[in-house]
């Protein structure tokens, strides 16, 4: 009998930038799992051509079609480096290559790319997303609340955050990992998935097949040996009487 608990299986950084490496892993990925799962879209187009941008939409169409669950995965994934930030904003870009879209940013400046996102999400006419992961998880004091006036469920490394709950969900990831430090990851990775957490995300990134080749896959196969993969739309999101 498998345990009973739920693992979240969620491909981030689907963007129309290396949209190809990201489709082919979806792809591989879903012939281990045998049944769709979530994928955290970056909605900015930025300088695409039409065509680059119809075969993006129509992917995204066709992977919502097959019950593939969205998240939105900020704007553009790339912070704005002349952006006021405090200081742990900026050492957040740093360690990321700037890449922390939110983080350290002031409630105003906060608020723009987020609605940015949600424009840009509603002109790929595609459903509501299920919930909104910032880029890296670094954010600001601002964000969680932010985003939770619009989407279900907001996330950071550590917690899943609906309005009326707070789940401890710990992501196992090998993004922005250094080649050295990799043994490390490993053992981090297997922590997570041996240690009895109820719901652990396995947050999978285009660049994990660079750095760790087909043993991803066995790494998938074995994560999901350990527990039935959700949706976050499956999740409750409402706190529940006792
Ligand atoms: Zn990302």
């Amino acid at each position: 009998m498998k345990p009973e608990r739920k693992i979240l299986l969620a491909m981030h950084d689907v963007g129309i930038l290396h949209f190809d490496k990201a489709k082919f892993l979806i792809e591989k990925l879903f012939r281990i799992t045998g049944k769709p799962f979530s994928l955290l879209v970056i909605p900015h187009l930025g300088n695409a051509t039409e065509e680059e941008k119809q075969a993006f939409t129509q992917q995204l169409k066709d992977w919502e079609k097959r019950g593939f669950e969205f998240l939105l995965h900020g704007y553009a994934h790339t912070a704005d480096p002349d952006q006021a930030r405090t200081f742990r904003g900026k050492l957040a870009l740093k360690l990321t290559g700037g890449e922390a879209e939110f983080a350290g940013l002031s409630e105003a400046d906060s608020r723009a790319p987020l609605e940015h996102a949600r424009n840009a999400w509603e002109k790929l006419g595609l459903g509501k997303p299920a919930g909104f992961v910032p880029p890296t998880w670094h954010a600001n004091s601002f964000l969680k609340n932010q985003v939770l006036e619009n989407y279900e469920w907001y996330e950071d490394r550590f917690f899943l955050y609906s309005k009326e709950k707070k789940i401890f969900s710990p992501a196992v990831s090998f993004a922005g990992i250094p080649r050295h430090a990799l043994a490390l990851a490993a053992i981090y990775w297997k922590a997570c998935v041996h240690l009895p957490f109820r719901l652990p995300r396995l947050a999978l990134h285009p660049a994990d097949l660079e750095l760790l080749g087909e043993t991803l896959f066995e790494k998938v196969t074995a994560v999901l040996k350990t527990g039935e993969p959700v949706f976050y739309r499956e999740i409750n999101a409402a706190r529940t009487k006792p």
